[in-house]
């Protein structure tokens, strides 16, 4: 299903965790013992999350003014950090903005 596919799912907005975070590599698990609050300014003026929630302890990670995630190739239209992509690209379709939702859907084929 995915064969062909320009990443549409990689346009949608990303939820991500503070786990999603370390792993990715930018922030550790000190910076964020120090404060996440804190944490979450340093990565929205550094463009790489847009917000946080500390209700639902979600950041949301950034994207391009053309919709594209920050880490999404403009060219080759593959993740660029594909091994340490978050747990919600994981889990895409499953979990998400819209839980079983593809974004290509039969009738955009
Ligand atoms: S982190 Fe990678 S897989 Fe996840 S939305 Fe961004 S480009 Fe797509």
């Amino acid at each position: 299903m995915c064969n062909g596919c320009h990443g549409h799912c990689c346009t949608m907005p990303v939820e991500i965790k503070l786990s999603d975070l370390i792993r990715l590599g930018v922030t550790d698990e000190d910076e964020a013992a120090a404060g996440v609050k804190k944490l979450s300014k340093r990565l929205i003026k550094e463009k790489i999350i847009i917000s946080y929630r500390s209700g639902t302890e979600f950041f949301m990670l950034s994207s391009r003014p053309n919709g594209d995630c920050l880490y999404l190739h403009p060219i080759t239209r593959l993740c660029t950090v594909y091994e340490k992509r978050p747990d919600t690209c994981r889990e895409f379709p499953k979990i998400g903005p819209r839980p079983g939702y593809c974004p290509v859907g039969p009738k955009n084929k």
